[in-house]
């Protein structure tokens, strides 16, 4: 136990290093640069333009060591502490549910495999309805997060933030977190499931893993 709560905590640092993570090292900087734009461009109120200015506009300690900055620092290690000690029983994977979907089909419409695509074709159709499909649940999820009275009791932590910093993106109550990973295994196995059934070996594990969602969080 101690010893997963211990690699748990050194394995942080490599959302920086992980594309499908929001503060992945390729994001921040595109983001650094947008905010570097904001600033010379004078949209920023500030009123000499300097680079040490752009320091201090960017990494002012009365936003990244506030208060409420330190909560989200908090709930990201809380989060992942609780993931490693009880997920892994109770989340939803993506593979079963995969396997799941494209055997459903298969019963009821039989033979896998129906069109035969080039694999470039394939992979282009698999990752755009992977991304409308994803981003379509997560919106719906966070719909319900606001609307169902129960559900905003868990959702409000997350827009409690006093200032924003990119790690504000984790912070959410652990319930939250639960209901998303629940999600992403649902619609990525959905989306896998069906394009498997249609398009059969064209659909590779590498077209899989490779379909991550690089423009929209690299846009900011
Ligand atoms: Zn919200």
């Amino acid at each position: 136990m101690l010893e997963t709560i211990w690699q748990t905590l050194l394995q942080t640092p490599n959302y920086l290093f992980d594309a499908n993570k929001r503060i992945f090292i390729g994001y921040s900087i595109a983001a650094l640069v947008i905010a570097m734009l904001l600033y010379f461009s004078g949209r920023a109120q500030q009123k000499k333009r300097t680079w040490r200015g752009l320091g201090r506009y960017l990494f002012s300690k009365r936003i990244w060591l506030s208060k409420s900055a330190k909560l989200d620092y908090q709930l990201l290690i809380i989060n992942r502490l609780l993931k490693a000690a009880l997920w892994v029983p109770i989340v939803l994977t993506m593979v079963p549910v995969a396997i799941g979907v494209s055997d459903a089909l298969q019963w009821l419409f039989g033979e896998r495999a129906v069109w035969q695509l080039p694999s470039t074709v394939v992979l282009v159709i698999f990752t755009v309805l992977l991304f409308i499909f994803d981003d379509l649940t997560r919106f719906l999820l966070h719909l319900a997060l606001h609307k169902v009275p129960f559900l905003w009791h868990f959702h409000k932590v997350h827009h409690s933030a006093l200032v924003l910093t990119p790690m504000t993106i984790y912070r959410s109550h652990p319930f939250e977190s639960y209901l998303y990973a629940c999600r992403m295994a649902l619609a990525q196995g959905f989306v896998v499931g069906v394009c498997v059934y249609c398009f059969g070996r064209n659909l590779s594990m590498l077209d899989i893993l490779g379909a991550n969602v690089f423009a929209f969080n690299a846009l900011g």
